[in-house]
């Protein structure tokens, strides 16, 4: 039997939604649960804790090389459904995963994330009691989401075996608490997340880059320098990134949380396995994500959807390095949005000569660390060894003499 819970106001704007709260939150949902007094402990922005949890998942830290960016895993494919679901974010994996765990009665609820009512893109997480539950919350709802509240349900309905789908922030919370909730089983699904939002910047977000922000049904950023936005009629809109016109919507900063600037965990490493499509193979349409399984409980996952996968080849190509120094200039001396001829000229060269695949997710995530380790600097120096991991400095290392140049200042 289905048990709906509170409707959350994810569709306040941050002002409402965060006051009262420390000036790094992402509204993981323990400060708005019963949880609220183990914030001090439990929160990824008061004590940034991935070491000591890497510890106490896998009993070491991360090997040098892409362990660094991607955490610690024991294996990484790029897998699809054999039989995809259309309305899911991508082939439909993580709810399926969910849905097959109800199924073989392996677990008694799914912590989830649906779209409010009257609403495509507003999160509202919920205990979902049945497969059809849990298939249903299919697709992003690219906002912040209170997603932990819902442990207090989990409490008060006496569950004690249940799964969890969220994002980074929520998981070094969950991680940190997990021993204390009374729980016979926890699987932990992660999916990665980089630079989310409110509910309120998103519309703005999309009313600024689509020519039809209303139908837009889905979008992601893509490894071809452009976002792919789909809309209600099957139609894509796809805009590079070059022409995304950051200053008419007020800089990055008024769409995205300090604490999404603030964050080091865009691959959700504490994750028993995590399901992405940053560097799964081309083109979107064929619905190709990659899969880290991280513990022993993310491959009792991973073996347990196996007979429901197909499975592709991951591949790379280019070299991030360059791209990564001019990166660095660019953070320090941000340049306007060129002309639209010099615009077209950089996406086509993007596009041909630009990383790809796995070299791509490696440069994409390099850049967000250091844009992030940056933000911190600039905005929350006082926070830095707190919520600035030790992982960033070492997979940072190789652009330490253009940082140093650059900034003129020390890297670490
Ligand atoms: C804000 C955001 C940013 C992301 N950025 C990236 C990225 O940069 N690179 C990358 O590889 N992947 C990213 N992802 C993950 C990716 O887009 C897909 O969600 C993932 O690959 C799963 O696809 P699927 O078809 O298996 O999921 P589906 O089967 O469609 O299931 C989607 C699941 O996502 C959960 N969900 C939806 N919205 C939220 C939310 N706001 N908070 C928490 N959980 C939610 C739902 O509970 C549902 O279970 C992001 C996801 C979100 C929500
Ligand atoms: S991120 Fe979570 S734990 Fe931290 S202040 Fe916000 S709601 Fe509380
Ligand atoms: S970007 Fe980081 S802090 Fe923001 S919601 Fe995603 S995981 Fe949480």
């Amino acid at each position: 039997m289905a048990t709906h819970f509170i409707a959350t106001t994810t569709i306040q704007s941050a002002a409402e939604r965060l006051k009262g709260r420390p000036k790094l939150c992402s509204d993981c949902g323990v400060c708005s649960s019963d949880l609220r007094p183990t914030m001090a402990r439990s929160c990824v922005f008061v004590e940034n804790k991935v070491e000591a949890l890497e510890l106490m998942l896998h009993g070491r830290t991360r090997h040098a090389g892409d362990e660094m960016l991607f955490g610690i895993h024991r294996s990484v494919h790029a897998v699809r459904l054999r039989r995809i679901n259309v309305a899911a974010q991508w082939s439909g994996i993580v709810t399926s995963l969910g849905a097959v765990l109800l199924e073989r009665g392996l677990v008694d609820g799914v912590i989830s994330t649906r779209a409010a009512p009257g609403t495509r893109f507003a999160p509202e997480p919920f205990l979902a009691r049945t497969p059809a539950e849990v298939l249903a919350s299919a697709g992003n709802k690219p906002c912040i989401s209170p997603n932990l509240e819902i442990l207090d349900q989990v409490r008060a309905s006496g569950l004690r075996r249940i799964a969890f789908i969220g994002v980074g922030c929520q998981v070094h919370a969950l991680r940190v608490l997990q021993h204390e909730l009374g729980l016979e089983k926890l699987y932990v699904i992660g999916i990665p997340c980089t630079d989310n939002t409110t509910y309120p910047a998103l519309q703005r977000f999309l009313q600024a880059v689509s020519t039809s922000p209303g139908t837009v049904v889905h979008y992601e950023f893509m490894q071809d320098f452009r976002i792919w936005l789909r809309h209600e009629d099957g139609q894509i809109e796809k805009i590079n990134f070059v022409d995304l016109d950051v200053a008419a919507i007020g800089g990055v900063e008024a769409i995205f949380p300090a604490a999404c600037m603030s964050c080091f965990d865009y691959q959700n490493t504490l994750a028993d396995l995590t399901i992405g499509y940053l560097g799964a193979p081309l083109p979107p349409g064929e619905r190709w994500q990659w899969v880290f399984v991280r513990t022993a409980a993310g491959q009792e996952l991973f073996d347990l959807l196996q007979p429901n996968l197909e499975f592709g080849e991951l591949g790379e190509r280019g070299d991030r390095s360059m791209g990564m120094r001019e990166y660095i200039k660019m953070l320090k001396n941000p340049r306007g949005r060129p002309p639209f001829l010099i615009r077209k000229l950089i996406a086509s060269l993007q596009r041909a000569r630009g990383p790809r695949g796995k070299e791509f997710a490696r440069s994409t995530i390099e850049m967000k660390l250091l844009r992030n380790l940056q933000f911190v600097r600039d905005k929350h120096a006082r926070m830095e060894h707190r919520v600035v991991p030790y992982h960033v400095y070492k997979a940072l290392e190789p652009y330490r003499e253009t940082y140093e140049q650059v900034f003129g200042r020390s890297f670490a």
